[in-house]
């Protein structure tokens, strides 16, 4: 529908004020204190409400977190606007996300790059998601059932990996299939407890380094890795 049409079209808006506000207001040490232009455009154009489920639509455009049923949870609106910013994709760049959930995460980052690849491990989750992307149309984004500490070896390597589950370090795997001069943000530490955002970049020489971002809450990482 057109943009004028959408009923959650002012409500979408009002989130993504609240999130530059929040961005700008500093959580630390985010690199940029502005939400780039183009991941504002992108968040302007998924339409969270179909990500949720029916009764939680109203709950759509709260900068919060919301459950999804399988136990998870679609990110809050702030988090996913910080990480899609710190991977500072361009058109042409290969990203991998591992925890597809509801899909949103990656259809805002499947509005930045020519095509997009996630993994997510409960199989009938990632089933009811890849229905809900092909009706809204998403055809740049490859999904896969699979335990996503492996990556994705046949599309690797990657200009950027997003994890979006709490993992207890970072996944060797991913490391390997982040291409030179490609950035990666995970979050890492205790399952019940807070996490650390972390910014992982490889040189184009190859050598890793990382940064603590902020403290982050996420659904733990499965699997039997
Ligand atoms: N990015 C999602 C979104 O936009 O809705 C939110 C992700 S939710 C916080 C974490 C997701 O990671 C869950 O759907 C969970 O099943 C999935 N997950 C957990 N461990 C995984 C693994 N080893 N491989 C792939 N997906 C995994």
């Amino acid at each position: 529908a057109a943009q004028a049409e959408d009923p959650y079209a002012a409500k979408r808006a009002a989130m993504i004020a609240a999130i530059e506000m929040d961005v700008r207001a500093g959580y630390g040490n985010l690199e940029r204190d502005n939400l780039d232009k183009k991941v504002v455009k992108a968040l302007a154009k998924v339409p969270r409400h179909e990500f949720v489920p029916k009764n939680l639509q109203y709950a759509a455009y709260e900068n919060r977190p919301l459950p999804i049923g399988h136990g998870q949870t679609i990110s809050q609106p702030y988090i996913v606007a910080i990480m899609t910013n710190l991977l500072q994709v361009e058109k042409n760049d290969r990203v991998l996300e591992i925890g597809t959930g509801s899909g949103y995460q990656i259809a805002v980052l499947a509005e930045l790059v020519d095509k997009a690849y996630s993994i997510e491990i409960i199989e009938p989750l990632g089933k009811q998601t890849k229905t809900l992307l092909q009706r809204l149309g998403y055809n740049n984004i490859a999904l896969k059932i699979g335990d996503g500490y492996y990556g994705w070896e046949e599309h690797a390597p990657f200009d950027a990996i997003i994890v979006t589950a709490a993992a207890s370090h970072i996944p060797p795997p991913l490391i390997k299939q982040l291409k030179p001069g490609g950035r990666m943000v995970v979050p890492v530490g205790s399952r019940f407890m807070v996490q650390e955002l972390l910014l992982v970049q490889k040189s184009d020489k190859g050598e890793i380094s990382t940064r603590q971002l902020l403290p982050v809450g996420f659904v733990p990482l499965t699997g039997k890795h």
